[in-house]
């Protein structure tokens, strides 16, 4: 996977966040280890493989209403296997 198609997408968080942000969600299927916590945490952006439990990004781009608690999958995943970046 590169990071090419990010466009203006180049922040990296945690940064702090602003409601007029733009937010794109990638996830790392070979370093995620299927704990699930992001599913638990936000049902609506991830979901899990129902053969191997791994992540399955459902909303690339989340609306401002859930990028809050995207941030929190983020940082509750134990494998890193979430990035979230903001445009600026
Ligand atoms: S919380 Fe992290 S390790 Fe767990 S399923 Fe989600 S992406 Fe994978």
């Amino acid at each position: 996977m590169g990071g090419s198609d990010l466009g203006s997408f180049h922040t990296l968080s945690p940064g702090p966040y602003r409601p007029e942000d733009q937010m794109k969600v990638q996830t790392d299927t070979h370093r995620c280890i299927g704990a699930g916590m992001c599913a638990l945490t936000v049902p609506e952006v991830f979901d899990q493989n129902e053969e191997d439990g791994t992540v399955l990004l459902l909303d690339a781009e989340p609306p401002p209403e859930r990028q809050a608690a995207v941030q929190r999958a983020e940082r509750l995943c134990p494998s890193g296997a979430i990035s979230v970046l903001l445009s600026e």
